[in-house]
C-alpha cells in the first residue's frame, strides 16, 4: 500500500468513528493526532493556524500558513489531501468554518491552543467542540501490527537502557547525573525524545511524578527509575526500582508486593476483560497486604505514538480490552518520607493474553 493510500484508509476509519460517534466530523491541530492521522509533522507549532479537517462525504482538508505549505505538500500523505494555504492578514477561521456544519459538533484534538479554539469558536458560534479524547477515546487505542512493532522496539531500547543504568554508579551522585545518563542512553539506543527521566531516590521516590533532583543518593536508598521517550514515532515507558546495597526485610516484602501486583494484572489481561479489572486486579494484592491506601494512581494508560493516552487501566473504564491495545501495568506503593516502588511494563493485549514489550528482570536490583 502506498503511503498516500494509508493515510487516506487511516482518515476514512477516523471519519465513520466520528460519524458512529455522532460527530459531524474532527478538527486536528498539529501534533500526535495530525501525524498519525495524515504524516504530517509540522515544522513548528505556532500561533498561525494550522489544521485539518475531516468530515463524512469530503476529501480531508488541511488549512495551513501558506508559508508552510511546501512544508505539507511534501508530507508522506499530501496526495490525499486537499491543502489550502492562507496568508497572513486572512482570517483562517473563516476558512475552516466555511467547511463545517454551522450545527455541527465536532472532535477538536487535545492540546489544540485556546488561541485557536477561541476563535473558531466566534466563528461558528452555533457549532460544538468536544475533545477528541472524551468524544473520541479510542481514535488510536487499538494498534496495527506494524505500530505494535515499533512499540515492541522502542520497549527494547528501553530495556536496553536499564541493563546499562543499572551497572553505573549511584551512591554518591546526584539524582539529576543519574537522569541525565537515562536520557544519554535513551538517545544512544535510537530514541528521537526523551519524555521523562525520573530518578527518585529515598522519600523522593514516595512521590510519583519526582522528577529528578539535586538530592545525592546514598546507600540504603531505594531508587525509582521511569524513563521513557519516542523511538521512530512510537513511544517507550518503563519503570525498574533498585536498591542501593542490601535492602532491608521490609524493602523486600514491599517491592515483592507490588511484583505480585504486576503480574497479576498482567495475567488478567485478555480481550473483553473491562480496563478498570486490570487495575482491580493489581489493586486488590496490594489492599490484602494492608497498603492499600499508599497505591495513589490508576494501574495504567495507553501508549502509541504519545507516552499518555486511552485506555486508561482505572476504576471506572468500562471499555472492554482489545486485541492490539497498548498500555503500560503501572502499580507502586508509596510511603510517604520513606521510600517508593513502582513496576511498569507496556503491555499488549493479543488475540488471547498479555504480551510484555519490556523483558528486563522485575526481581529488586542491587546497585552499587
Ligand atoms: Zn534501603
Ligand atoms: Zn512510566
Ligand atoms: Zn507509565
Amino acid at each position: 500500500m502506498s503511503d498516500v493510500d494509508f493515510y487516506a484508509a487511516r482518515m476514512e476509519r477516523a471519519v465513520l468513528a466520528a460519524v458512529e460517534a455522532g460527530l459531524a466530523g474532527l478538527i486536528i491541530s498539529p501534533g500526535p493526532d495530525l501525524g498519525w492521522l495524515c504524516g504530517y509533522r509540522v515544522p513548528a507549532v505556532t500561533e498561525r493556524l494550522t489544521a485539518l479537517l475531516l468530515a463524512p462525504g469530503r476529501k480531508p482538508l488541511l488549512v495551513v500558513p501558506q508559508l508552510e505549505r511546501a512544508d505539507a505538500q511534501h508530507s508522506p500523505g499530501a496526495g490525499a489531501l486537499e491543502i489550502v494555504g492562507w496568508v497572513d492578514g486572512e482570517d483562517p477561521y473563516t476558512t475552516v468554518a466555511g467547511h463545517l456544519d454551522p450545527r455541527g459538533r465536532y472532535g477538536v484534538s487535545d492540546a489544540t491552543w485556546a488561541l485557536h479554539l477561541l476563535a473558531l469558536q466566534r466563528t461558528a458560534p452555533e457549532a460544538g467542540f468536544g475533545a477528541l479524547t472524551e468524544v473520541l477515546p479510542m481514535l488510536r487505542a487499538v494498534k496495527d501490527a506494524h505500530e505494535v512493532e515499533l512499540l515492541a522496539a522502542a520497549g527494547a531500547a528501553a530495556d536496553a537502557t536499564y541493563e546499562t543504568i543499572v551497572d553505573v554508579r549511584f551512591a554518591g551522585r546526584r539524582e539529576r547525573e543519574v537522569a541525565a545518563d537515562l536520557a544519554r542512553l535513551l538517545r544512544e539506543h535510537g530514541h528521537s525524545q526523551v519524555d521523562f527521566t525520573i530518578v527518585g531516590s529515598g522519600p523522593n521516590g514516595a512521590d510519583p511524578h519526582h522528577e529528578a533532583g539535586d538530592r545525592v543518593i546514598e546507600d540504603g536508598d531505594m531508587v525509582v527509575l521511569d524513563f521513557g521517550g519516542l523511538k521512530d514515532g512510537y513511544g517507550s515507558d518503563t519503570t525498574r526500582t533498585v536498591h542501593v546495597g542490601e535492602p532491608t526485610a521490609e524493602e523486600r516484602t514491599v517491592h515483592d508486593l507490588v511484583r505480585e501486583a504486576q503480574q497479576a494484572a498482567f495475567e488478567a489481561v485478555r480481550p473483553g476483560v473491562a480496563c478498570q479489572d486490570v487495575d482491580r486486579v493489581a489493586r486488590q494484592v496490594i489492599r490484602r497486604a494492608g497498603y492499600g491506601e499508599y497505591f495513589i494512581h490508576r494501574t495504567g494508560h495507553g501508549i502509541g505514538v504519545t507516552t499518555h493516552e486511552p485506555p486508561y487501566m482505572v476504576e471506572g473504564e468500562h471499555l472492554p480490552l482489545v486485541p492490539g491495545m497498548c498500555f503500560s501495568i503501572e502499580p507502586g506503593i508509596y510511603l510517604p518520607g520513606r521510600f517508593g516502588v513502582r513496576i511498569e511494563d507496556i503491555v499488549v493485549c493479543t488475540d488471547s493474553a498479555g504480551r510484555r514489550l519490556n523483558n528486563t528482570a522485575r526481581e529488586l536490583r542491587v546497585v552499587r
